[in-house]
């Protein structure tokens, strides 16, 4: 049988691919390859949501603010509710992270977006939070929880209304050159297109080998988070997300309980993610720590992978030595809050060959997030 073909076949159907998709879908043929049957079944799906202007690497950070736009006016029919609820973010620090608190300040964009309180203020905000342990903290005002599902499932909507097609439930397991196309094999059929889009989170490093491209040092992390009842006597919905400046441990309200993690960043391989035991129990006791809570109870955990390469910065950008084949990965802890811009980049790319010019006010620099960085020094 003859393979299928398009303009462009997109590997992974999480937020990176999705996104992608639908600001390709207007203007080519394409194809969006999923091997769960539940998109967004992996990393997209076991975020903490949050949007914040300030967290993350300089390009991570531009991106950020470059998709807030996207979040806050998306297209006409994409969302039924909003997709950015407002949540400040309290950057806290103990006496020891007074230093870190001052670097962090001391960054210009950083300095934009937050203000200075002591730790009386933090408590008036969270007032779990054990006063004596703080120096004070930073407020992000204009941070919010992202409506993770609604934004996910708006993108794959968007792409079958454009006329895309979306392959679930098949895992790609060959890529090879033929013709001048790129040939993908999957259980359910074999494709071809002259580009191949990498959105394979976890696993891109194996789908660029099995294009026979050159590994960009993909290193999957994983992060745990549980979900705790808050203490009768308090009613945490407008409480801030509480971060370690430190990235020790964070919480935020969610849906009537408190998810809470201790930013683990375990190395592993790719897989289905599990919580294990002992980073449940250091998750209730960085909480018991720095709050008056005392957990008696863990009400649900899991875990995910936050995937980075060298720099902590996506890779978004064609292969210089594998022609057509493009990498959109290392989205990190940063891929829901960065998704409108990255997907608007990488489109850009592959349309014209040239990124959004407009994304660039933002300080979204090419030569930051294009694969050869990775491969400079080799
Ligand atoms: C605990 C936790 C908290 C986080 N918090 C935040 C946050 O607050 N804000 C934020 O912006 N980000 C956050 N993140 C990060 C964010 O979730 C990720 O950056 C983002 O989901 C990455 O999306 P992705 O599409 O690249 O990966 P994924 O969602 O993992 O999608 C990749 C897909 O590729 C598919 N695939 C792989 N190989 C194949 C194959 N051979 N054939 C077919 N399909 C394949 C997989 O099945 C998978 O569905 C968090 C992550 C974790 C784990």
């Amino acid at each position: 049988m003859a393979d299928t073909s398009y303009d462009i076949i997109i590997i992974g159907a999480g937020m990176a691919g999705a996104s992608l998709g639908a600001e390709l879908a207007a203007h080519r043929n394409i194809l969006l390859i999923e091997r769960e049957e539940q998109p967004g079944y992996h990393s997209t799906g076991r975020s903490a949501a949050l949007f914040s202007e300030i967290y993350g690497s300089k390009a991570v950070r531009a991106l950020s603010r470059a998709s807030k736009a996207f979040f806050e006016n998306p297209p006409e029919g994409f969302a039924e509710a909003p997709l950015l609820n407002p949540r400040g973010t309290m950057f806290v620090a103990t006496p020891l992270q007074a230093e870190a608190l001052d670097g962090l300040k001391a960054q210009p964009d950083v300095a934009a977006h937050t203000r200075w309180i002591s730790a009386k203020e933090a408590v008036s905000y969270c007032p779990v939070l054990k006063e004596d342990a703080l120096i004070g903290a930073l407020y992000e005002d204009g941070s919010a929880d992202i409506d993770v599902h609604g934004l996910h499932q708006g993108y794959l909507k968007d792409i079958r209304r454009k006329g895309g097609d979306i392959q679930t439930g098949t895992t790609v397991s060959e890529i090879k050159k033929q013709s001048g196309n790129w040939r993908v094999t999957t259980g359910a059929g074999c494709y071809s297109a002259p580009v191949v889009v990498n959105a394979a989170g976890a696993w891109a490093d194996e789908i660029g080998t099995l294009a026979g491209a050159r590994s960009i040092g993909l290193k999957p992390k994983r992060r745990t988070a549980i979900l705790v009842a808050p203490p009768p006597e308090h009613n945490p919905a407008n409480w801030p997300m509480v971060m370690d400046i430190g990235e020790e441990f964070y919480f935020k309200p969610d849906a009537g309980h408190l998810l809470v993690s201790p930013c683990d960043e375990t190395e592993t391989s790719a897989c289905d993610a599990q919580a294990e035991e002992l980073d449940v129990a250091i998750a209730a006791d960085r909480l018991m720590t720095a709050t008056s809570i005392n957990v008696r109870r863990i009400e649900h955990r899991w875990a995910g992978l936050r995937s980075f390469v060298a720099d902590r910065t996506p890779v978004a950008g064609f292969d210089k030595d594998a022609e057509g084949f493009f990498w959109l990965a290392g989205q990190g802890g940063y891929g829901i809050q960065t998704a409108p811009a990255l997907a608007r980049f990488a489109a850009g790319l592959i349309l014209t060959g040239e990124p959004d010019p407009a994304l660039k006010v933002f300080g979204v620099i090419e030569n930051a997030l294009k694969p050869d960085r990775l491969w400079a020094n080799v």
